[in-house]
């Protein structure tokens, strides 16, 4: 029986779809597209790298094939341009979902829905209003984001990013919340660390990351128009979490206290996200969040008008 719906087999979805395959988190996988012929070709492609990898079956098929999945992901909708903001993706993306999540509901009315299509905090929160059981969605949200922050802490202090604790809140975009103040390296804040290391460490050096974190995305586009490794991996992380019911916690995009979905630190298990922690944050690092939550916000209520 099916496992995993993957929903979208451009870039984003058969890189996510990949990515699962290649952990062997799961048993069966089926991917969809509104361009099958594309599906039915990656889902064979991705098939034979899971028959080195494991034992993951990976098909193409259609939303009838959803049927028992305990995870979907939605990877359909168009590509962000060179240029364009992920908040004018919106529009197009939107009609797209109304096809989608019905067929979704209908079909796998008890799968955990993870949304990687952006805008992604917005599409969450148009999914959760399409969806019968909005506690099931949530978005990929700051995760990739918080995987580019840690990894570019772990450059910067010649240690494993697997110890580096640091989280990126908010929005994923433009106003996303780098929290410095509670990064840690095993439990040291950055500035004892790199005291301790003798690593090059300054104001410059964090506006330096800082902007390597927002650019990140903008740039791999300019040089390859799209990504899709990074939010692969991103995607097998979740769905892996979920599958197992591991309980680890992780940037999501979810219902807030603001009034719309933003990233926060999630606890996930199987039925999706298991708890929103309330992180403490300084001043600077709660007022941007109230900012993030402004802006899409905005974006959120523009689409009503
Ligand atoms: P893509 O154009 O390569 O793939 C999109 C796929 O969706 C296409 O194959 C298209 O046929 C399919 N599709 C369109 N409408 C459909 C429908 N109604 N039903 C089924 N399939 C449909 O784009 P991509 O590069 O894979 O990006 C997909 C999305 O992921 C974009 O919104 C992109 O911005 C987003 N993205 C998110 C993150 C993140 O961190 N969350 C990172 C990268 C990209």
């Amino acid at each position: 029986m099916v496992d995993v719906g993957v929903i979208g087999a451009g870039f984003v979805g058969a890189a996510s779809a990949n990515a699962i395959a290649l952990s062997n988190a799961c048993s069966e996988l089926v991917l969809l597209d509104k361009n099958h012929d594309r599906a039915v070709a990656e889902a064979a492609d991705i098939a034979h790298g899971a028959a080195i990898a494991g034992s993951t079956r990976v098909r193409a098929g259609d939303y009838e094939d959803l049927k028992g999945a305990k995870v979907i992901v939605i990877a359909a909708g168009v590509n962000q341009k060179p240029g364009e903001s992920r908040l004018d993706l919106l529009a197009r993306n939107s009609a797209i979902f109304g096809e989608i999540v019905p067929e979704v509901a209908k079909y796998a009315p008890d799968a955990v829905v993870v949304i990687a299509t952006n805008p992604v905090d917005i599409m969450t929160d148009v999914t959760r209003s399409l969806h019968p059981n909005p506690e099931l969605v949530l978005g990929t949200g700051t995760l990739l984001d918080t995987a580019r922050f840690r990894g570019l802490i772990s450059q910067a202090s010649n240690v494993s990013a697997r110890y580096i604790h640091a989280t990126v809140l908010g929005e994923h975009g433009d106003s996303s919340v780098l929290c410095w103040d509670s990064a840690r390296v095993a439990g040291l804040t950055l500035d004892t660390f790199m005291l301790q290391s003798g690593a090059e460490w300054s104001e410059a050096r964090r506006s330096e990351i800082e902007e390597k974190v927002r650019g990140a995305a903008a740039k791999i586009i300019a040089g390859k128009q799209a990504t899709y490794y990074g939010i692969g991996a991103s995607v097998m992380k979740i769905v892996s979490g979920i599958l197992g019911d591991r309980r680890g916690i992780y940037t999501l995009s979810t219902p807030s206290d603001y009034g719309v979905c933003l990233s926060l630190p999630c606890v996930l298990g199987k039925n999706g996200i298991i708890q929103v922690l309330k992180p403490n944050l300084s001043a600077k690092e709660q007022e941007g969040l109230e900012k993030s939550a402004a802006v899409l916000k905005e974006t959120r209520d523009s689409m009503k008008d």
